[in-house]
């Protein structure tokens, strides 16, 4: 018989920080943004885990180096050439760009190819230890993830490797026999249509709390991927103990991303000479990596067996990416300080989180600036 699980999923709007007493911090500036990784399959990184989406649009050449060079983690999508990652790699070794936290990404269809690809890496650019590497899929629940994850293991022994993505706690200890990070999250992405399309998909606050319980007790690690609508749901998700957040739609409206400046015209509501006043907003495309405008752009269109999982966005346009970094980094120091957490590694185990029904004050929203 089909079951009701009588728990009630919760996502980062369902919830909020409980400002508490804790060690006494002085300044934001006394929190440690950076963390010591240490993967299940023996490599360690150090950085600030935020990830920008592997997606055509964020996960371009331009946003990793930010990130990178902020300190944070990077991947790259996995439409890129060899030689074009490559000549990236160079770049970054001549702008002493740290490449320890980039994540090259591969795709399951045509796992030789894609190790292949890896290899080349290697060979022609010198992609050598540290690498990681993204094991992407919008659904690594089916059959042969896992055998091109080990496939990948046992071709790329000394990777940290990020597998995912799942939205379950079951398959976790499966994947982590081989990764080291499970990237969690169906349905949560704002580019994204499986739960229309589908019906499928699971709250992010409760599957980070389920997915950190079981990846922790075999010292694998989670990302958190999707979903993020505010910085404070960074924030949400470090101290609900996951690991590291991935997100795309929080850089997607940035200088960095790829894609054009587009300019709308408004009618506003307000007249002056009994003409409304016009004015013009900017605008980026963001779109989904399995929308039908990335099936044809990347697959020679869309397989007559499938149906659009994503959106094609047209996002307010925010400027440089630093700016957007320079909050993330604000904002989660300052969690750190309400908390009394001197680390974000220490920010699970000082966090109170309380369920609520509204989590924000938005009476004069619209009348921002
Ligand atoms: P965001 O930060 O914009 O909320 O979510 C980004 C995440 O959405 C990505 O990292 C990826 O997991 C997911 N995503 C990207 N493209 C698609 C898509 O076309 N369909 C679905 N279902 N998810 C997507």
């Amino acid at each position: 018989m089909t079951q009701i699980l009588p728990e009630v999923y919760l996502d980062y709007s369902d919830i909020l920080i409980r400002p508490k007493m804790g060690i006494n911090l002085n300044s934001r500036k006394d929190v440690n943004l950076s963390r010591l990784f240490k993967f299940k399959h023996g490599q360690t990184r150090t950085g600030l885990g935020i990830f920008n989406a592997n997606m055509a649009t964020v996960g371009n050449f331009d946003v990793a180096k930010k990130l990178l060079s902020r300190g944070m983690f990077a991947t790259l999508h996995k439409h890129y050439s060899v030689d074009e990652i490559g000549k990236f790699l160079e770049s970054c070794r001549t702008e002493n760009i740290p490449l320890d936290n980039l994540f090259i990404t591969i795709g399951l269809r045509n796992a030789d190819n894609e190790i292949n690809k890896l290899k080349e890496l290697e060979s022609k650019y010198n992609w050598v230890s540290p690498r990681n590497i993204c094991i992407d899929a919008p659904n690594f629940y089916i059959g042969r993830a896992l055998d091109v994850l080990a496939q990948v293991r046992n071709n790329f022994n000394d990777a940290v490797i990020m597998a995912g993505n799942i939205a379950s706690s079951d398959i976790c200890l499966k994947l982590l026999d081989y990764a080291d990070i499970i990237k969690c999250g169906i349905g949560s992405g704002s580019a994204c249509l499986t739960r229309k399309q589908t019906g499928c998909g699971v709250p992010m606050v409760s599957l980070i709390l389920e997915c950190a319980d079981v990846a922790h007790s075999v010292n694998g690690h989670i990302c958190a991927d999707g979903g993020i609508v505010d910085i404070g749901d960074i924030c949400k998700a470090f101290c609900l103990n996951s690991d590291f957040v991935m997100a795309g739609g929080i850089f997607a409206g940035t200088d960095e991303a790829a894609g054009d400046i587009v300019e709308k015209l408004f009618e506003t509501s307000e007249i002056i000479d009994n003409k409304r006043v016009i004015q013009t907003k900017c605008f980026k495309q963001y779109y989904g990596m399995s929308s039908e405008y990335a099936n044809n752009k990347f697959a020679g269109g869309m397989s007559n067996y499938k149906t659009s999982e994503g959106r094609e966005l047209l996002i307010p346009y925010t400027g440089a990416l630093d700016k957007v970094l320079q909050d993330i980094m604000g904002g989660v120091a300052s969690c750190c300080t309400y908390i009394g957490a001197s680390s974000v590694k220490h920010m699970s185990k000082c966090a109170t989180i309380i369920q609520v029904h509204n989590q924000l004050n938005k009476v004069f929203e619209k009348y921002s600036v």
